[in-house]
């Protein structure tokens, strides 16, 4: 595995792997990684002749200075699970090298609302830092194919509306959600989880696939309350949990049978933020 840190070093490389027609897929991430990760990784290895993945710990996506000081960094661990995989580039680029000289544009990206709504209400802001380094990172990296977490389901519907306003050629692929054995969603906050909230928390996933397996004849906001009551019990406070249409995340506010819906949740279990979705 190649460690290149400097975006024109990364530049001038693949534009000659691009030369002897190689497809180049690519896996954006925070460090902290995890078998989630790793997955989309291997994806792109399956579908493409070289994967880049990066690892930046954007601070314009928090909107809380604590919650950025808190992420866990592990980036040691993160080159050897990397190489191991024999991931063939690893972008490691510091802030200069990602908004040189501090030049984070004053763009305002167009989301189409998409951005306002769940995260978007709870954490202003977020998808448009999101935005700012997705965007620099696609002008270095210049990947055939972008591989996105389902986890992170919103966030797939950002970077696709994204894409399509910088006319960028990429095509997006979601790879689905990896789970620990009880249920609960991988993500790198779970390291902060002490054991206890983190059996706790795999609560989440249940009550999700609670109202996914007992829908039938019955409202989504009788389910809802339920869900949430039981949530309670176990310690876990919920920021929200809603339903939507999958396609385009428009809230609804029952369910309906002709098209395909997402349920999708952010809580509290102790101190730390988890957000999860179902496709039902
Ligand atoms: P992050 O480092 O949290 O920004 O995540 C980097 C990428 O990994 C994003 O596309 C996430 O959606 C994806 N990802 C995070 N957790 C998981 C998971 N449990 N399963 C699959 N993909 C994931």
């Amino acid at each position: 595995m190649i460690i290149i840190k400097q975006a024109p070093s990364l530049k001038n490389y693949l534009n000659k792997q691009r030369e002897k027609g190689k497809i180049c897929g690519f896996v954006p991430t925070m460090g902290a990684l995890h078998p989630g990760h790793l997955s989309l990784v291997n994806r792109s290895k399956k579908e493409t002749d070289i994967t880049i993945v990066s690892i930046f710990l954007n601070p314009l996506q928090f909107n809380s200075q604590t919650d950025l000081e808190q992420y866990p960094q592990t980036i040691e661990k993160d080159i050897l699970l990397l190489s191991e995989i024999e991931t063939d580039v690893l972008f490691l680029p510091d802030r200069q090298e990602m908004y040189p000289d501090n030049s984070i544009s004053e763009k305002v990206y167009d989301l189409a609302g998409v951005d306002t709504t769940f995260e978007g209400r709870f954490r202003p802001g977020h998808f448009q830092g999101v935005c700012h380094a997705v965007n620099r990172l696609l002008d270095i990296v210049e990947p055939d194919k972008l591989y996105l977490g389902q986890k992170d389901y919103q966030q797939i519907m950002v970077i696709k509306k994204l894409v399509k306003q910088i006319g960028s050629p990429v095509e997006v692929i979601p790879v689905s959600t990896k789970r620990e054995a009880g249920g609960l969603a991988m993500s790198s906050r779970n390291l902060r989880l002490s054991a206890d909230e983190k059996r706790r928390a795999s609560e989440i996933y249940k009550q999700l696939m609670y109202i996914k397996t007992n829908r039938s004849g019955r409202s989504f906001g009788d389910m809802k309350d339920k869900a949430i009551a039981r949530l309670t019990a176990a310690g876990i406070d919920v920021e929200y949990l809603e339903l939507a249409q999958a396609e385009d995340l428009k809230p609804l506010a029952d369910f309906i049978e002709e098209s395909p819906m997402v349920l999708i949740i952010a809580a509290y279990v102790g101190e730390v933020r988890l957000i999860d979705n179902l496709l039902l």
